[in-house]
């Protein structure tokens, strides 16, 4: 027996005449198994090109740009965005102006401005600015978290505990994500185990994070890695479990979103154009593109409230800003095929 895929095998028999036979079988165990895992009805993007895109892109984008570009996202129906980053302005110049940006975006009714915090010192940063939520990236790769954050990833959990601390104590709102990155490999390490995934995953919840999620920061991923991965995930921390992130680095993005919904992932960050590379990878795409992937699910009938004809205006402005730059995606090839010409699925 040649197992060819989830429902379908084959056997084959050789008759008296020595006559090969090949016959195609059903299992309709696996296919009603299959069945039981409908696609969720409705799902998030969030947008992460000003902060993961543009951290990586050389060509300095002005603060009114940025505004202009946190404007037309929230018009196409975008409801969350990452807008910058609190990290000493000396390491990452793009992010300087990230207090005037988050400010912006808050004067943006419904709005959910998010930020990425390195550190305590960014955490304060972000209650200050009132931002709806902080992100905390923990590197599950242990020579991956010295390279980039210069501390291990022990060392970043106790980190969310005083951030955590710091929340609480100021009264703020603003709620704060661990996001384990490179959860499916590093550039520096190779591999990274599922265990020490979890395991951190865990550790950052019971430092007092609200919300946890992972991230594929190399593009190592794989559907079937993501399947497994992420359904393990989704049963440890439950509702607590929030959001995907994928690079499309080698062009699994989309297939890994994919699997991530089948396994009941509703929210997905997502970089306009594709924007973002990788520093150890010159050349290389970035997020998996916000129009790409509310087109897919757009096709899919999942909803997202997202307006895709005004996310491809949005890309074309964008493209003029980075003038130069490597962009990304396929659909702003070939535009919308005609049955999804008015996509607007709110
Ligand atoms: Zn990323």
């Amino acid at each position: 027996m040649v197992p060819n895929c989830h429902f379908i095998f084959f056997t084959e028999t050789i008759d008296s005449k020595n006559t090969r036979k090949t016959h195609l079988h059903l299992d309709t165990h696996r296919m009603d198994y299959a069945h039981t895992f409908p696609l969720p009805s409705t799902a998030i993007l969030r947008e992460v090109g000003l902060r993961d895109g543009l951290q990586n892109i050389p060509v300095l984008v002005s603060t009114t740009h940025k505004c202009q570009w946190i404007d037309q996202a929230y018009a196409a129906g975008l409801r969350e965005i990452e807008v910058g980053s609190f990290v000493p302005p000396k390491l990452l110049p793009q992010m300087a102006d990230t207090a005037e940006v988050l400010a912006h975006a808050n004067t943006l009714a419904g709005l959910k401005a998010s930020v990425l915090i390195p550190n305590l010192k960014g955490a304060e940063r972000a209650l200050e600015g009132n931002a709806h939520l902080m992100l905390l990236p923990l590197s599950a790769s242990h020579a991956h978290s010295l390279a980039n954050l210069r501390k291990t990833p022990e060392e970043v959990v106790a980190e969310m505990a005083r951030i955590r601390a710091a929340r609480d104590a100021s009264g703020r709102k603003t709620l704060i994500e661990g996001g384990v990155g490179t959860a499916f490999g590093c550039t520096i390490q190779g591999e990274v185990k599922p265990a020490d995934v979890l395991r951190l995953l865990q550790a950052l919840l019971d430092a007092g994070a609200d919300r946890v999620s992972l991230a594929d920061t190399v593009g190592y991923a794989n559907p079937r890695a993501v399947s497994e991965l992420f359904e393990q995930a989704m049963k440890l921390a439950g509702d607590r479990f929030c959001c995907a992130h994928f690079h499309d680095t080698r062009g699994m993005a989309l297939a890994n979103a994919y699997a991530a919904l089948q396994v009941g992932v509703t929210r997905f960050d997502a970089s306009l154009a594709g924007i973002g590379g990788c520093p150890h990878a010159p050349g290389a795409s970035g997020n998996v593109a916000t129009e790409d992937l509310a087109y897919m699910l757009s096709a899919c009938r999942v909803v997202t409230g997202l307006d895709i004809n005004a996310l491809l205006r949005l890309r074309a402005q964008v493209a003029q800003w980075l003038q130069g730059q490597p962009l990304h995606g396929a659909l702003w090839r070939a535009g919308l095929p005609k049955a999804l010409g008015h996509a607007h699925d709110r």
